[in-house]
């Protein structure tokens, strides 16, 4: 027996950097030690890359 309550529900994610919500099978993953951030693509990763890179501890 199937009980499919959200047959048209798509697993959508939120970018990182810009927000913007992306199907979860799209998104570039990155995973951290106990969070995983999404983005909507490279240039987004990118960009969080770098500002991480340049603020080691954006999140407490
Ligand atoms: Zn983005």
């Amino acid at each position: 027996m199937t009980d499919k309550k959200h047959p048209e529900e798509t697993d959508t994610v939120s970018c990182e950097v810009c927000l913007k919500e992306v199907p979860a099978s799209e998104a570039r993953i990155e995973e951290a030690s106990d969070y995983v951030r999404h983005f909507c693509g490279m240039e987004c990763y990118n960009k969080w890359r770098h500002l991480a890179e340049k603020d080691s501890d954006p999140v407490p």
